[in-house]
């Protein structure tokens, strides 16, 4: 069953698009708006930009009048120049197992969803999107069906989480009970193609005066972009995440294409450069169950062999079907007997029990109905993105 609430902000207005967002601005290019566009002395840049942070991130206001402790014409001056308006809601949906899925209009035409997964473990994780649609082609996911529309900029990846915090009711920060705890990068597209602005999004994300979500509890996702893991590591000090799904390079080029690009062994010996790996700072390995395809007890065994030496967690994902998918999950007892080989290799609870299910919300369902982009400016970025150049679209 599906429930779905009235927004209180369902049509409102799109933002001024003369205003600059505020919120999504690292805190050096806030200190430079700040001196630009609302005549702070550059002098006091520095100690303005950190009051208004501390109003952004830490207690989430959408209001200048709220800033207290700013003058009224520095308020006058940030409203004349800049929005703290967020993205509108267009759709909110609550599944029966409490999972929330949003589904975020970022500009006229481009829309994305993301994900809040209550009690994982005693915490909550929001899946978060970086790009709109995706320029991979993995067969198995709703996503990869999706052209890439564009990427998202920080300020988009950073609103996702301060719109969860909104219906979550969650400001001020609290470092007490807190419902959202971690960020999982695994909504829609391949984070590592759009690395510079998932950092500037992290490192907002990730501050001890705002929002204050660790970096050991932010997990970035990837289907194995080999040139810009490392990358990821130095610049982050995120987990890592590797969508393997197959213990073979013939069946990964199917089903991961990117494999072609970066077959098995190489991903793997990049892996084991990651920075900081270590056992309490293990590599998640995802692996989606898919009847007949990949599911047999040798692959299991595979499995553990290929990852023998990586510090590693083995997450099984259930497949979650989509319409004309042209896979079916695993039977359950399949499911266990391969997860019984993984645990007897002393992996704990692999198995990733599907949420959401109900409201499409799962792993590889999300799929939105953006407009999209020109045929030539999406051939343009999907040849950067093949040569492994992130792209600032
Ligand atoms: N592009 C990145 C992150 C987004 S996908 C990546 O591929 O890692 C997030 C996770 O969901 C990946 O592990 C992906 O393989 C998995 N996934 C995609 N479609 C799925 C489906 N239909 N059922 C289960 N998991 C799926
Ligand atoms: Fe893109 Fe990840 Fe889906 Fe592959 S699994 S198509 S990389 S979003």
């Amino acid at each position: 069953m599906t429930i779905q609430l009235k927004i209180d902000n369902a049509g409102r207005a799109q933002n001024d698009p003369g205003l600059v967002p505020l919120v999504g601005l690292t805190r050096a290019q806030l200190r430079d708006a700040l001196v630009e566009h609302a005549g702070v002395d550059a002098k006091k840049g520095k100690m303005r930009a950190d009051q208004v942070w501390r109003w952004l991130y830490h207690f989430g206001v959408t209001d200048f009048d709220a800033m207290t402790n700013v003058s009224k014409d520095l308020r006058a001056a940030m409203k004349a120049a800049f929005t703290l308006d967020r993205p509108e809601i267009v759709e909110r949906l609550i599944s029966v197992d409490g999972t929330r899925k949003y589904l975020v209009r970022l500009s006229p035409g481009v829309e994305c969803e993301m994900v809040f997964i209550p009690d994982v473990g005693r915490s909550g994780a929001l899946c978060v999107s970086s790009q709109v649609g995706c320029t991979l082609n993995c067969t198995f996911c709703h996503t990869g069906t999706q052209p890439l529309v564009r990427n998202l900029t920080a300020a988009e990846i950073v609103a996702q989480i301060m719109i969860a915090r909104d219906d979550l009711d969650e400001w001020p920060t609290s470092l007490e009970d807190r419902k959202l705890t971690n960020i999982v990068f695994m909504g829609m597209g391949e984070p590592l193609y759009n690395l510079d602005h998932v950092s500037d999004a992290i490192d907002i994300i990730s501050d001890g005066e705002g929002i204050q979500i660790g970096r050991r509890r932010i997990t970035v996702s990837t289907s194995g972009v080999v040139p810009k893991i490392k990358e990821l590591g130095e610049r982050t000090g995120t987990m890592l995440a590797i969508s393997l799904h197959a213990t073979n390079d013939p069946l990964r080029d199917v089903l991961v294409p990117l494999n072609k690009k970066y077959p098995l062994e190489v991903l793997l010996n990049e892996i084991k450069q990651y920075p900081g790996l270590n056992n309490s700072k293990r590599v998640t390995f995802e692996y989606v169950m898919l009847k007949g395809v990949n599911d047999s007890l040798a692959e299991a065994r595979e499995l553990v062999r290929l990852l023998r030496g990586i510090p590693a967690k083995i997450n099984l994902i259930p497949f979650n079907p989509w319409p004309n998918s042209p896979y079916e999950c695993s039977d359950w007892d399949t499911i266990e007997a391969f997860a019984d080989v993984v645990n007897r290799a002393g992996y704990a609870s692999p198995i990733r029990t599907p949420r959401g299910r109900d409201i499409f919300a799962a792993c590889g369902q999300l799929r939105s109905e953006s407009v999209k982009i020109r045929a030539s400016e999406r051939k343009r970025l999907e040849r950067e993105q093949s040569e492994g150049e992130p792209s600032q679209a």
